[in-house]
């Protein structure tokens, strides 16, 4: 495993980042004992970060799989607030259920802009406070917009900028590809730690995973990648990949079968609100029910966390 420091943050991290939802209740919904497991076993093959955010509802399975682990592991969480407030407890939150007295980062979730970043600035004042007072060691934003790439290299506070960017540009919004890489370039050069999401297309890429790590891997501003993993497979597949090690052919026939998807149970009731949440326009109402349009769709949960009755799951 290659390990890189995220920015100027001081904060060394393995190049492949957990990415917590994929266990989550929002996909595949593994029990604690089983999601800790793979967790572990991602920590047992050298990986020491994890990505996770209030939304997924994860820090169960991450304080489980930490249990008795001997090495620093770096926690990075999120959450859209807006206040003051509302930042304090969502931190506090995370604090209680990790078991832990610090989180290394803290973030903003879902930024668009220098605009939607301004915004929010009263909860991002919490970070900063929390930063000075070791509760948490880096504050940043998540995006999938060129814009808020772009936006948050505007803020010397930032310290680091999660965003969208994978082969085929998927789910990036606002811009090209090409645009995004720019922006991560302009951020990275003023000093911003990258660790990029949705290497993978939300699943779109999963017959490729090689080509598409490769490509993630060959941007030198991005310290690190969150890969979403359910299974122990998975997890070997990946470390080995980003290790440069030959996959086996039992482990790739495996891994191989695990496409994933979006599933609306026929029991929605047409409230839209999924359609409401959804920001890549994947979801649309028709004949009273939601239904997903497969190509534009990124598997981000996002409406999977919206739906009152819990219809949505990534499959
Ligand atoms: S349909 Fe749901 S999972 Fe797919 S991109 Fe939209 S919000 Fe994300
Ligand atoms: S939020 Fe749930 S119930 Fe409402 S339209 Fe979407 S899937 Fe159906």
């Amino acid at each position: 495993m290659q390990y890189r420091a995220l920015g100027r943050t001081g904060i060394m991290v393995s190049r492949l980042c957990f990415g917590a939802l994929t266990i989550s209740p929002l996909q595949a919904n593994l029990s604690l004992k089983e999601g800790a497991a793979v967790i572990r076993r991602a920590l047992e093959c050298g990986v020491n970060f994890i990505d996770t955010a209030e939304l997924y509802r994860t820090y169960s399975y991450i304080r489980e799989a930490l249990r008795g682990f001997d090495r620093d592991v770096v926690i990075c969480s999120k959450c859209y607030e807006y206040t003051y407030q509302g930042m304090k407890q969502s931190v506090e939150k995370a604090l209680n259920e990790l078991g832990r007295d610090y989180v290394d980062i803290f973030m903003l979730h879902e930024q668009e802009s220098s605009l939607t970043i301004k915004g929010h600035w009263e909860a991002y004042g919490y970070l900063l406070e929390a930063k000075k007072k070791g509760i948490i060691r880096a504050a940043g934003i998540s995006t999938h917009h060129v814009g808020g790439v772009l936006g948050a290299a505007e803020f010397p506070e930032i310290d680091v900028i999660h965003p969208l960017i994978n082969a085929s540009g998927i789910g990036i919004m606002g811009g090209t590809r090409e645009d995004m890489l720019a922006a991560i370039r302009a951020a990275a050069a003023v000093g911003k730690g990258i660790y990029a999401m949705k290497a993978l297309g939300g699943g779109h890429l999963l017959d490729r995973p090689e080509a598409a790590f490769e490509y993630i891997m060959s941007i030198p501003e991005i310290d690190a990648v969150a890969v979403g993993m359910s299974s122990v497979h998975e997890v070997e597949y990946n470390t080995l990949l980003f290790s440069g090690k030959e996959v086996t052919p039992e482990l790739k026939t495996i891994v191989g079968r695990q496409v994933r998807r979006l599933h609306i149970d026929d029991w929605c009731l047409g409230c839209g609100q999924c359609v409401e949440r959804c920001r890549s326009g994947a979801l649309e109402m028709k004949a009273g029910k939601a239904k997903v349009d497969e190509v534009r769709c990124i598997l981000c949960s996002y409406c999977a966390a919206a739906c009152p009755d819990f219809c949505i799951k990534v499959i």
